[in-house]
């Protein structure tokens, strides 16, 4: 026991002081109650087998609902959320199997149109310079088709520099490789994001596996992370009619949740999307996908984790280990070691990837105009009077709440939080335009509930009846049976580009 722990006061049991010695070990995580409903219990896989409750003193079963129930002040600790058999915490869970990682970018100095560090172009060159390989199999840019991908055999490093840089779409990169392998080419590097990665390793593992069978072919599968693809098809006319000309685009980026175009690779991008605003371009089936990683490749390569124009780097396999270590020993490749990579930020999206699939149910909250409303304005509603169950909480704010303006949808996105340690029940959120002290177009929904530090949002729209997008203030009100108002705010609204 440290010096601190004997100066404070004492956990009761050895039971309190696990519990006290797990919420240090969890603090800063995201993990919490109001996630354990919104991932496992409202999704519909908690087995319902108590655990949750068992270990909180702030839950109970509640046997009606056959659900975890809070019956007290939660911390947000995220204990429960860590128990749970159905959450997915554990880093190899995540991330996969792997043997070491590093931080890496490329030694090599014609390499500078990399995605980001360039480590796949340079293992690429290394692997084709040290003749460990005969051919690679990358996606390309169809000269005659504008970042639309095409899958090819390369066998140089001028064709690998030729080939650096990423297409977020699907690309069919097996046929390449089995055109390869009809070809004869015998020892291939095989460049991929994780579900064509996937294919290549049931292809070489499952018991009626092609390349199982077909022993005389070598595959090196260097996998890259992905989060999202997004369909040409949809997308491109979406940025053609957006201004951009796609023959005059060099890289497209998505880093921090931002889809990013540019000019000039080094340079500002031209135009920046957030991905909410592109989520209904993306791939379908990229809903249902898990793996961030690549967690079937030898060597696996993304962005999160490291910095600017640097490469997160996994060995998985013996073989991916030996390369990144060679190539960097003969100057292909610059390596930082395994602590180097803020795993923390890759774990945050792994696991926003693996709960994604259970996310498809998201809770939708649906907001109709007010029936209530009387013919007519209504003068704008002040405040009310705190109730005293509001007074005995004090000033603090039940509910974080934020907006954002969606230009193309036409609505404002109103994200609530609740940030007191209760659940809060039958909250009644009302929304409405402000116009010269008159509330206009009052709109209301109910939210069944909200747990602690969970978030929802809602859409208001802000169209008007000839189409248009209309700014002005904007009232949002929330209240609840047991504690009265528990928020009240105008907006002020402006278009985008005049802020
Ligand atoms: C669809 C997609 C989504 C991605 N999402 C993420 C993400 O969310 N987080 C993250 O950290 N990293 C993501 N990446 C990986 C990232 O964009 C880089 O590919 C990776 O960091 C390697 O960078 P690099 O500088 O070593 O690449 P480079 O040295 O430039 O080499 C990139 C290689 O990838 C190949 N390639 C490009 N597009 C494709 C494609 N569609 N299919 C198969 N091969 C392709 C190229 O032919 C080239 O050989 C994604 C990549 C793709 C293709
Ligand atoms: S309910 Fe709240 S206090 Fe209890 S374990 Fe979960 S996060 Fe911690
Ligand atoms: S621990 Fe998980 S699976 Fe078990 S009852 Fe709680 S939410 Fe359900
Ligand atoms: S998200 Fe999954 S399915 Fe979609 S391209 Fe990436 S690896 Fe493939």
């Amino acid at each position: 026991m440290t010096e601190n722990h004997t100066e404070k006061e004492q956990p009761a049991t050895q039971y309190d002081y696990s519990f006290d010695y797990i919420q240090k070990k969890l603090e800063g995580k995201k993990d919490s109650f109001g996630m354990l409903m919104k991932e496992i219990v409202r999704a519909g896989i908690c087995t319902e087998c108590g655990t949750c409750a068992a270990v909180c003193p702030v839950l109970e079963w509640d046997d009606i609902a056959g659900q975890p129930k809070l019956i007290g002040k939660c911390t947000g600790c995220g204990i429960c959320y860590n128990q749970c058999p159905r959450t997915i915490t554990d880093p190899i869970q995540l991330m996969g199997e792997f043997k070491t990682g590093y931080v890496a970018n490329t030694d090599i100095p014609e390499v500078i149109g990399g995605q980001d560090g360039g480590t796949v172009t340079s293992l690429l060159i290394y692997l084709f310079e040290e003749h460990l390989i005969d051919a690679a199999i990358v996606a390309m840019k169809d000269p005659s088709n504008p970042w639309h991908p095409v899958s090819q055999i390369i066998t140089s490093k001028e064709d690998a520099i030729k080939a650096s840089g990423s297409i977020y779409s699907h690309t069919q990169t097996v046929e390449a490789l089995m055109d390869a392998i009809r070809q004869d080419y015998r020892s291939i590097a095989f460049v991929g994001t994780p579900c064509n990665i996937d294919a290549v390793d049931k292809m070489m593992s499952s018991p009626a596996g092609m390349l199982k069978y077909f022993m005389r072919a070598h595959i090196l599968k260097i996998g890259l992370f992905c989060m999202d693809s997004f369909a040409p098809e949809a997308l491109y006319p979406f940025f053609e009619k957006d201004g951009i000309d796609l023959s005059k685009v060099v890289k497209m980026d998505i880093s921090k949740g931002k889809f990013h175009l540019y000019h000039d690779a080094k340079g500002e991008p031209i135009k920046s999307y957030t991905i909410k605003q592109l989520h209904k371009f993306k791939s379908p089936s990229c809903n249902f996908c898990t793996d961030l990683t690549a967690e079937n490749a030898d060597i696996s390569v993304g962005s999160v984790g490291s910095g600017a124009n640097k490469n997160t780097v996994f060995a998985r396999t013996g073989i991916g280990t030996e390369i990144v270590e060679d190539a960097a020993k003969k100057g292909y490749l610059k390596i930082e070691p395994y602590n180097a990579i803020n795993l923390n930020a890759v774990l945050f999206l792994a696991k926003l990837k693996k709960v994604s699939q259970y996310n498809i149910q998201k809770r939708k909250v649906f907001i109709v105009r007010d029936p209530m409303e009387k013919e007519g304005p209504k003068i704008e509603t002040k405040p009310e009077e705190e109730k005293p169950a509001t007074k005995t909480l004090g000033t603090r704010k039940f509910l974080r709440v934020s907006k954002d303006v969606n230009e193309e949808e036409k609505i404002l996105k109103i994200s609530l939080t609740n940030t007191i340690g209760y659940l809060l029940e039958d909250i009644k959120i009302r929304i409405a335009t402000i116009e010269e002290l008159f509330e206009k177009k009052p709109w209301i929904t109910n939210i069944r509930e909200l747990f602690p530090y969970e978030s929802i949002e809602i859409g208001y729209p802000l169209e008007n009846e000839d189409n248009e997008i209309v700014y002005g203030n904007v009232l949002v009100e929330a209240s609840t049976d047991a504690f009265g108002k528990v928020f009240s705010k105008t907006f002020k609204l402006t278009p985008k580009e005049k802020k």
